[in-house]
């Protein structure tokens, strides 16, 4: 009876039905919301080493051909790279050894620009092309031989397609500008070599331009170049080839003049900052702001002599620092592993880059000290989306400027002159340079 009246009444029949659906809400809702909560996994923790699958971590300066080098004489059938090189009878007695393949998985690599570089005091002057010719060749031997792990790269879409088969992308660069001997020539074919970047010195100076250690020179010598007149055709042919150009190891007059002259972002492939640590080997505030103006980056060194400091705390302070003067969008890593006697506690060698983005993420030293923490894209930024970014712009630099013609020049006779190195003995051709 109750039914039919509601049945037969359409208004109370309505209000009924919304009756009921509100109440079986009002019960459900609650419940379904609590059981969300309970069910749904924690919000999931971002860690900084995630960031190392998205992105490719490309470090800048690794010195592993020069300890094939030293230890191997180039002989690379003498030690197997994908063993642990710490248990191997005469690499686990050398320093400077930070690097085999199971330690580069283990710091989820991207890229690694291999340095050929030779010791400017023995060889300037005297074999320095024939030596780094020999190193550019160890480092295509040593990519060669474990395709597995090693993809050979020369550009930015390269680093990206060696990521996306997740091997480890290899580039090529000369570590000081000793290595072309005063010739544009020996320049232009190491580009042709795959050459990517070069340093323009190490620690000594070049006829045309001046070394980090001259800056602690007092008082100022007199023979100081900063960079020469030749000196900045070796930049413009640097920018024509798309070679990006590292000053790293150069004087300040020099990082100045580059940043002045380039038409293209520089880098430095392995370097931190002055004013955290006072060191030569650093770079000042205003040239970092330059850097940054001019849209190039730093690639920052984890060597405690340079650093100033023993723990990967001291390497992130660095970093932090940079951050705060360039902006985020310029800093990125060059462990020089391989090319030191010590690395930092936390940073011992190649395997360890995970730990290094886990702590800038959560924003906590090791001493408990905070810090602003690195987002995810600061992180993607720093791991290598910065490098890509200057790498792509040297390379769009250099196809703009296709139909300008190579720098002939020869070095004049006077920038030798001038550098105090006229009398050197081993060039043949020295008469060449003075008409
Ligand atoms: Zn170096």
């Amino acid at each position: 009876m109750f039914l039919q009246t509601i049945l037969s009444n359409k208004k109370l029949l309505t209000a009924c039905v919304l009756a009921v659906v509100i109440t079986i809400c009002a019960i459900v809702v609650p419940i379904a919301v609590v059981n969300s909560y309970d069910d749904a996994p924690a919000p999931k923790k971002f860690t900084g080493r995630e960031v190392l699958d998205e992105v490719p971590l490309i470090d800048g300066h690794n010195d592993l051909p020069f300890s094939i080098y030293l230890v191997e004489r180039n002989l690379i059938n003498r030690f197997n790279l994908d063993s642990n090189l710490k248990e191997h009878p005469v690499w686990s007695a050398v320093n400077s050894s930070h690097t085999d393949l199971p330690r580069l998985r283990q710091g989820k690599l991207g890229a690694q620009f291999w340095v050929a570089y030779i010791r400017c005091a023995d060889t300037q002057y005297k074999d320095a092309v024939a030596r780094t010719l020999e190193q550019i060749d160890v480092t295509k031997r040593i990519i060669k031989k474990y395709p597995n792990d090693f993809k050979y790269a020369d550009s930015a879409d390269g680093i990206m397609e060696a990521f996306w088969e997740k091997k480890l992308a290899s580039l090529i660069a000369v570590e000081g500008g000793h290595s072309i001997d005063s010739r544009l020539a020996v320049l232009r074919l190491f580009y042709e070599l795959g050459v990517r970047y070069m340093t323009l010195t190490h620690s000594c100076n070049t006829p045309w331009a001046d070394a980090s250690p001259i800056d602690e020179v007092t008082p100022v010598p007199s023979q100081l170049n900063n960079l020469s007149a030749w000196g900045r055709h070796v930049i413009w042919e640097m920018n024509r080839l798309g070679m990006m150009i590292d000053i790293s190891h150069v004087s300040y007059g020099v990082m100045r003049d580059v940043l002045q002259h380039s038409r293209a972002p520089v880098i430095f492939s392995h370097s931190s900052a002055h004013t955290v640590f006072e060191h030569h080997r650093n770079v000042q505030d205003d040239i970092l702001s330059e850097l940054g103006r001019k849209r190039g980056i730093v690639m920052v060194n984890f060597y405690p002599l340079f650093v100033g400091g023993n723990t990967i705390d001291d390497v992130i302070k660095h970093l932090n620092h940079i951050r705060t003067i360039t902006g985020v969008d310029h800093i990125g890593l060059g462990g020089d592993y391989n090319g030191v006697s010590v690395t930092p506690e936390g940073l011992e060698d190649v395997s360890k880059y995970p730990d290094l983005f886990d702590m800038l993420a959560n924003g906590v030293l090791r001493t408990g000290e905070t810090f602003d923490p690195w987002t995810r894209d600061d992180l993607q930024k720093l791991a290598g989306l910065n490098l890509l970014r200057v790498f792509r712009e040297v390379e769009r630099i250099r196809d703009g400027l296709v139909d300008e013609e190579p720098f002939e020049d020869l070095i004049p006779y006077e920038e030798f002159e001038r550098a105090n190195v006229a009398d050197q003995p081993c060039m043949s051709d020295m008469d060449m340079h003075k008409n």
